[in-house]
């Protein structure tokens, strides 16, 4: 028996017209926006009904959690994601499972990514994360060491850095959640324009992802408006 919505289906398609229609208000195309299911606490089957919907990209938050879901969905073409934490013991097995790392903030852990990635696969895509609202319990670079920890993760061979990453604090009020979106903004576009070539803005979650579209996210993580509250 599926676990997990019944109507996943409708639920998908709603989350993809609120993404375009908050794409369409900010002058954007839907296209520019990837939705990627956060997929934490769910059980392999929910990320199989998600797959038949036509998710491809799916997030996962912890390795040992992650590692079953990866295997029972081999038959699938699906881009998994990292969107955890990353303890510094767990970095191999990130760098020869996943095709994405969103939460980096040290160089040594991306140091410990690039050097186990498989010759065979593609250079390991990378977000850095960045710490956004000064929440302590939040990880996260600190802004003014943004540009060099960004230059030297760009430099790492087996690894191709993408862009950068978020968690805000939680905010109910738009304005204030796109205030925290237009720093992680500003951020991305100082080091494109300082030869950084990024293409990817991580942020946006249930409660605000259409704060962070506004604010020109490429990429949504979102867990509860598709699957509901996690058990
Ligand atoms: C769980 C999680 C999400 C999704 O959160 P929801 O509020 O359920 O959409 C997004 N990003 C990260 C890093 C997460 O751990």
């Amino acid at each position: 028996m599926l676990r997990g919505p019944q109507n996943l289906p409708e639920r998908v398609r709603a989350v993809e017209e609120r993404i375009a229609a908050a794409a369409a208000r900010a002058g954007r195309s839907a296209h520019s926006v990837t939705l990627l299911a956060a997929t934490k606490a769910q059980p392999p089957e929910v990320l199989r009904a998600a797959a038949d919907c036509g998710l491809r990209h799916f997030g996962e938050s912890y390795l040992q959690e992650a590692l079953p879901k990866l295997d029972a969905l081999r038959d699938r073409a699906l881009t998994w994601h990292f969107i955890g934490q990353i303890q510094a013991n767990k970095t191999r097995t990130i760098a020869e499972r996943f095709a994405w790392v969103h939460a980096v903030d040290r160089l040594k852990i991306a140091a410990r990514l690039a050097a186990p990635r498989p010759h065979y696969a593609p250079p390991l895509d990378v977000c850095l994360q960045v710490h956004i609202g000064g929440e302590a319990s939040k990880g996260g670079v600190e802004a003014v060491e943004l540009p060099a920890l960004a230059r030297a993760v760009a430099a790492l061979p087996r690894l191709r850095l993408r862009g950068l990453m978020c968690i805000p604090p939680e905010e109910t009020e738009v304005a204030r959640q796109r205030a925290w979106f237009r720093e992680l903004g500003q951020l991305y576009a100082s080091l494109n324009s300082q030869g950084l070539k990024l293409d990817t803005l991580s942020m946006g979650m249930s409660g605000d992802f259409e704060a962070a579209i506004a604010e020109g996210a490429t990429l949504v993580r979102v867990g509860t408006a598709l699957f509901g509250p996690r058990p």
